[in-house]
């Protein structure tokens, strides 16, 4: 697996725009990754 496609592979949230790789921190659910953008603060 090379992470140089990573550039060409825009991670993209429900909103359809670009989205960084978030891992909550919530306790339980510490292994659940995925991507959210700024609307998605929470
Ligand atoms: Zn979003």
């Amino acid at each position: 697996m090379s992470r140089d496609c990573y550039v060409l592979h825009v991670p993209r949230c429900n909103c359809n725009i670009e989205a960084d790789l978030r891992t909550p921190w919530s306790g339980r659910n510490s292994s659940r990754r995925f991507y959210g953008c700024r609307n998605y603060k929470r």
